[in-house]
């Protein structure tokens, strides 16, 4: 069934970054899903500033077929930012983020759907397996998800994407929480409501590169845990508290031994050892203030977490009423 402009069941977000060679695929497979499961649907594509034909061809088809909605960034904004504009823009009592690359196999939207017609508010898709990842990502999703477990309040779920359903209760949930380090695994978690997961294994990529390397990556698990943590923060009071103490005991003894053995010139290696111990670790403190410096910088600009070049098949454009909202430049 096609959607109709009243009530929308399910709405698929898929976010494209250079994805022409997925296009045709990720649709085929799509739509023999979302044609067997007897619900209303749309599909809106979030063009996110690609340089290939993404666009063009995302146009074609939803000029083939108006299920297909499309909105398209001004530039690259990056995958949560454009999903998040994908989001805003559904209307679906369920929304669903699927990847263009096909990486999230599209016939596990029944079971997704199964389990939210079971009253699941959030339904995770968990991975199984990481077929396509060196054992240098393995190793180091592991060492993340450790971490952050154990830094963070919230029970962020491992190895999950944004490959998940969404109650239309989340959605507004999202909705109400402006910022923009937009950390979605921990967002997701931090809402709370109904949860469960289903588990899958997550495919190579069907064509085309990944858009991450490590130096992405590792800014992304520094933005999660910064965003879901304080302890990197408050850690420094400690540290300063302890090498006090050192610092007084170790007086202390410097001054019973000049009492009892005289005064010592050298003491050239005991001091420079001091000085750039200190110097290090005020430096790495400075540093961690200065990486939540940095994001209450980005908050308190209060710009629009997105830009929109154009819409296609959306006959309610939003309104820029929210800080986060879109604003339609035609
Ligand atoms: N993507 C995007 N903007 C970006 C990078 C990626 O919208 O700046 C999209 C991309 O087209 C794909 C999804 O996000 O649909 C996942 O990207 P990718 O496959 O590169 O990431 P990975 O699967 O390796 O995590
Ligand atoms: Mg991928």
């Amino acid at each position: 069934m096609e959607s109709t402009l009243e009530s929308v069941e399910l709405s698929v977000v898929v976010p494209f970054h250079n994805e022409e060679s997925n296009i045709d695929h990720l649709f085929e497979r799509l739509f023999s899903v979302l044609n067997r499961l007897n619900l209303t649907y749309e599909i809106i594509c979030v063009d996110d500033g690609s340089q290939d034909n993404t666009l063009q061809y995302l146009i074609t088809h939803h000029q083939r077929n108006p299920a297909i909605k499309v909105v398209s960034l001004s530039r690259n904004f990056g995958k949560e930012v454009a999903l998040t504009a994908g989001i805003d823009h559904s209307q679906g009592k369920a929304v669903i983020p699927i990847d263009a690359d096909l990486q999230d196999p599209p016939e596990l939207i029944e079971e997704l759907i199964n389990k939210w017609r079971e009253g699941y508010d959030i339904v995770y898709a968990k991975r199984h397996l990481r077929l396509d990842d060196s054992w240098l990502k393995r190793l180091t999703a592991k060492a993340f998800y450790y971490t952050i477990g154990k830094l963070s309040h919230v029970d962020i779920p491992a190895n999950v994407g944004d490959f998940r359903l969404l109650d239309r209760r989340v959605v507004q949930a999202l909705k109400q929480m402006p910022e923009r380090t937009r950390f979605m695994k921990g967002v997701f978690a931090w809402v709370g409501f109904k949860q469960c997961s289903i588990l899958y294994d997550r495919q190579p990529r069907y064509q085309g590169q990944t858009k991450w390397n490590y130096w992405k990556l590792w800014n992304f698990a520094l933005d999660g845990i910064i965003s879901f943590s304080n302890i990197p923060l408050k850690i420094w009071t400690y540290v300063g508290f302890s090498l006090a103490v050192f610092a007084f005991l170790y007086a202390t003894f410097l001054i019973i031994f000049t009492l009892i053995v005289g005064i010592i010139v050298p003491g050239y290696m005991s001091l420079i050892v001091v000085v750039l111990f200190l110097g290090g670790v005020q430096l790495i403190g400075l540093g961690i203030i200065g990486e939540y410096l940095g994001r209450v910088h980005e908050e308190v600009k209060q710009r629009p977490l997105y830009l929109i070049q154009d819409h296609h098949g959306f006959t309610k454009v939003l309104k820029s009423k929210s800080i986060r909202t879109s604003i339609p430049m035609r």
